[in-house]
C-alpha cells in the first residue's frame, strides 16, 4: 500500500517538531497538524514565556541589591501590560521560527486538528491523509480540579495573558508552575499566597531542597500556607473571596491553579485505534516509544514519563533515528536534570536522599548552607544550599541538589558528571571556580553526619 506520507505528526510541540525535522532529514516525507500555534506548550505557553516573567520579576531584588554597591536607583515603577506586549512579540518570532524549521526540512503543516480514522488515515477538517508511521505529540493541559466557583480561577494559559496586574494573587498547586508562578508574581509587587494542600511543596524533590526553598520563598514575601486547599470561589465587589477548607477566608484580585497537567488524549480516536491508555489517560509506550498498535508512537508530555521539554526532544529524536535512521534506540531517561525557576532557583540531577537511602542503603550525604557572596554588600538574608547524595561502596555520586541564584546553569554541568557515574574522589580532583557558588560542588569534604 502506498500512504501519503511516511510519517505523521499529530502535535507540533517540541517533541512533535523536533521527530518531524529529524524523521524528515533520514528520508521521511512527513507531515504535521497543530490545532493552536506551532511551538506548544513550551514555546507559546510554558518555559519560554515563563522565563522571560521571571526575568522581569528578579528587577525588583535587584533594584534594591543595587544600592549596597552604591548606585541610587530612584522611583521605579512596572509596566505589565508592556511586559505582557514584549513577551508576545518574543514568542511570535519563535512562532515564526518554529513555522520556518518546518518549512525548511520539507515537513507538511496542517492547521487543525486531527483525528485517527483508523492506524494509518488520520483527519484535519475535511482532509483525509495517510500515514506508514503516525506519531502522537498532542501533549498536556492544566487540570482544574472541581471547587464551587472554579470558573473564577485562572491556570497559567490564563496567567500569560492577564491585562491587569493582580494585586493580590492566590497561588493553588506546591509543583514547578505554581511555585515559578508565586515567585514572579511576588517579584512584580504582588501580595502572594499560595497554598499547598499537604505538608510540603515540592513533593518528589529532595526533603532538604523542599525544606530549604519553602524558607527562602517566605523571605521573600510569599505567604506559604501549607496544608491549606480552597473549599470555594466566589466573586465579590472587591475581587474574590475564597474560603479555605478549614474555614478561613481570603481575598484576592486572582486565583491562580498550578495543580498539575492532563495528558491531550481525548477525542483523537486513539482508544478507538486501538492504542492502549495508561489509568491516568496517557498514551502507554514502550522504552522506545512505541504504543500498543505497531506502526504508532508517541513522546512528550502525552506519554506522562518525564513531563519536560528537553525529555520530550530526546524521545522524538529517538524515535526517528530509530523507525527512519536505522539505529534504534530508546529514549534515557536517567539522571535527567531539571531546575526550578523560583527564586532562588533549584537544580537538580539524580536521586534525593530518600530515594538513594532506598536503593542503597546506606549513603554519604555531603551539604553545606551559607551565604552567597553577592548578599554581603545588600544586606539580603537569601542563602544557598548544596548536597551530594554518594553511593558509598562505589563512590559514585547519584544525587545533586542545589538552591541559590543560577542552580539551573550549574546543574546541567554536574549532569554531564552524573551521566558519567563521576566518584566522590573525582569531583574532590576537580578544583574550583572562585568565588562562585558553583565550588561548593567540589569543596565539600565532611560528610554530613546528622549534628
Ligand atoms: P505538578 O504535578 O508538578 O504539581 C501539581 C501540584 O498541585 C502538586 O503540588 C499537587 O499536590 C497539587 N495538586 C494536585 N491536584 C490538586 C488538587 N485537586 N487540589 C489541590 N492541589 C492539587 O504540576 P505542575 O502543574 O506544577 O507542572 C506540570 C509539569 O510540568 C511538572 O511536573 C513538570 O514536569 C513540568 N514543568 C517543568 C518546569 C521546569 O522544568 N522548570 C516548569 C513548569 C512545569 P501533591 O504534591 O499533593 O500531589
Amino acid at each position: 500500500m502506498t500512504f501519503d506520507y511516511d510519517l505523521f505528526v499529530i502535535g507540533a510541540g517540541s517533541g512533535g517538531v523536533r521527530a518531524s525535522r529529524i524523521s524528515s532529514s533520514l528520508g521521511a516525507r512527513v507531515a504535521i497538524a497543530e490545532e493552536y500555534r506551532v511551538g506548544g506548550t513550551c514555546v507559546i505557553r510554558g518555559c519560554v514565556p515563563k522565563k522571560l516573567l521571571v526575568y522581569a520579576s528578579h528587577f525588583s531584588e535587584d533594584f534594591h541589591d543595587a544600592e549596597g554597591y552604591g548606585w541610587t536607583v530612584g522611583e521605579t515603577s512596572h509596566s505589565w501590560p508592556k511586559l505582557i506586549a514584549n513577551k508576545d512579540k518574543e514568542i511570535d518570532r519563535l512562532n515564526g521560527i518554529y513555522h520556518n524549521i518546518l518549512k525548511n526540512n520539507n515537513v507538511t503543516l496542517y492547521n487543525g486538528r486531527a483525528t485517527l480514522l483508523d492506524k494509518n488515515t488520520v483527519k484535519v477538517g475535511d482532509q483525509t491523509i495517510t500515514a506508514k508511521y503516525i506519531l502522537i505529540a498532542t501533549g498536556g493541559t492544566p487540570v482544574m480540579p472541581d471547587v464551587p466557583g472554579i470558573e473564577h480561577a485562572i491556570s497559567s494559559n490564563e496567567a500569560f495573558h492577564l491585562e491587569s496586574f493582580p494585586k493580590r494573587v492566590i497561588v493553588v498547586g506546591g509543583g514547578y508552575i505554581a511555585v515559578e508562578f508565586a515567585g514572579i508574581f511576588n517579584g512584580l509587587g504582588a501580595e502572594v499566597t499560595q497554598l499547598y494542600r499537604s505538608t510540603q511543596i515540592l513533593r518528589g524533590f529532595d526533603d532538604d531542597v523542599r525544606n530549604f526553598l519553602a524558607a527562602e520563598i517566605q523571605k521573600k514575601g510569599i505567604q506559604l500556607r501549607t496544608n491549606a486547599n480552597p473549599a470555594k470561589i466566589e466573586k465579590t465587589d472587591n475581587g474574590l473571596k475564597v474560603t479555605l477548607e478549614d474555614g478561613d477566608v481570603l481575598e484576592a484580585d486572582a486565583i491562580m491553579y498550578a495543580t498539575g497537567r492532563a495528558p491531550n488524549t481525548k477525542d483523537i480516536g486513539l482508544e478507538e485505534v486501538g492504542v492502549t491508555l495508561k489509568e491516568n489517560g496517557a498514551v502507554k509506550v514502550t522504552p522506545d516509544s512505541q504504543t500498543s498498535v505497531d506502526n504508532i508512537y508517541a513522546v512528550g508530555d502525552v506519554t506522562d514519563r518525564i513531563a519536560l521539554t528537553p525529555v520530550a526532544i530526546h524521545e522524538g529524536m529517538a524515535f526517528a533515528e530509530t523507525v527512519f535512521g536505522g539505529r534504534p534506540r530508546a529514549a534515557d531517561h536517567e539522571n535527567v536534570p531539571s531546575a526550578v525557576f523560583s527564586q532562588p532557583q533549584v537544580g537538580t540531577v539524580g536521586l534525593t536522599e530518600a530515594e538513594a537511602r532506598e536503593k542503597f542503603g546506606a549513603v554519604d550525604i555531603y551539604k553545606s548552607q551559607f551565604r552567597p557572596m553577592k548578599m554581603t554588600l545588600t544586606g539580603g538574608t537569601e542563602q544557598a544550599f548544596v548536597k551530594l547524595i554518594v553511593e558509598p561502596k562505589s563512590d559514585i555520586v547519584v544525587g545533586a541538589h542545589i538552591v541559590g541564584g543560577d542552580a539551573a546553569e550549574i546543574i546541567q554541568a554536574v549532569g554531564i558528571a552524573l551521566k558519567c557515574k563521576a566518584t566522590k574522589a573525582q569531583f574532590d580532583a576537580t578544583v574550583g571556580v572562585h568565588p562562585s557558588l558553583a565550588e561548593e560542588i567540589v569543596t565539600m569534604r565532611e560528610k554530613y553526619t546528622g549534628g
